[in-house]
């Protein structure tokens, strides 16, 4: 099993999944040209996709649906609560290619198992297995709960969202007092503080690999969040390097993890 991000943050997220059989990329808030040239840096085409699976609606994750999906007439996957508000967005999908799930389906040798995330919008993560490998997707939440941990737990990798630095979007002069209640609110993102209580439970119980994705460009950076991370995980007696690695996924191409069973 492969997963390489391909962009992750508020400038759009795209994440690259592949099993023995299928090719799959999660969410899509690229334009269609910048998502093709991102994939063909892997050699891969739009035809080789077998879908894309949509977390939720917002745009920066999936502005480049409606073109590079009907395009390729790629099988789009979204929650039938997700599709309600989709349908209006992602006009040019032919029917046939609306995936409607309610609960775990498979693409091919892969099983997709959604569980719902508190959002200010109706928004899934979800978790891929192939076999005996399990990597989990979980961003754009304002709170974990221990049914999103259960659901993830046992991943050999989490793609978990470390948004913002709490003080960094206190003080922020860019974003408006209303904007900075969302993103801290319940269903807004998760903090590095939010994100690294989720990292202890994850790499207690057996994951060793993190990627803190959907930074915040305004509020956060990739060293800070990794820096106050791992300390605050040492802290607790967590030693970054020992049992488990984190890496940042960044708004350009990075990271390929190859997971192996065990
Ligand atoms: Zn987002
Ligand atoms: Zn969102």
């Amino acid at each position: 099993m492969r997963v390489i991000n391909l962009s992750s943050g508020s400038d759009g997220n795209l994440t690259y999944i592949e099993s023995e059989n299928s090719r799959i990329i999660v969410d899509d808030g690229l334009s269609c040209k910048e998502t093709e040239k991102r994939l063909s840096l892997l050699g891969i085409s739009g035809k080789d996709l077998d879908g894309i699976v949509v977390s939720h609606e917002h745009s920066d994750h999936i502005k480049g649906i409606n073109i590079f999906g009907s395009k390729y007439s790629l099988p789009i996957y979204a929650h039938d609560e997700v599709w309600s508000n989709l349908y209006d967005k992602l006009d040019k999908i032919e029917s046939k290619n609306k995936k409607i799930f309610t609960d775990t389906f498979a693409i091919k040798d892969l099983i997709v198992s959604p569980v719902e995330v508190p959002h200010d919008v109706k928004c899934f993560g979800f978790s891929f297995c192939e076999n005996n490998k399990k990597i989990s997707i979980l961003t754009d939440l304002g709170h974990t709960t221990d049914k999103i941990f259960y659901a993830i737990k046992g991943s050999q990798l989490v793609y978990l969202e470390a948004n913002h630095d709490i003080s960094m979007l206190r003080n922020c002069v860019k974003y408006p007092l209303s904007l900075k209640m969302r993103i801290a609110g319940m269903n807004g993102h998760l903090s590095n503080d939010a994100s690294e209580a989720m990292i202890e439970k994850l790499v207690t119980t057996g994951t060793k690999q993190i990627v803190l994705s959907h930074l915040s460009t305004e509020n956060n950076t990739p060293e800070l969040a990794f820096n106050y991370i791992t300390s605050k995980l040492l802290d607790n007696g967590l030693k970054e390097g020992e049992g488990f690695k984190i890496d940042v996924a960044l708004t350009k191409p990075t990271t390929l993890f190859k997971i192996k069973g065990d």
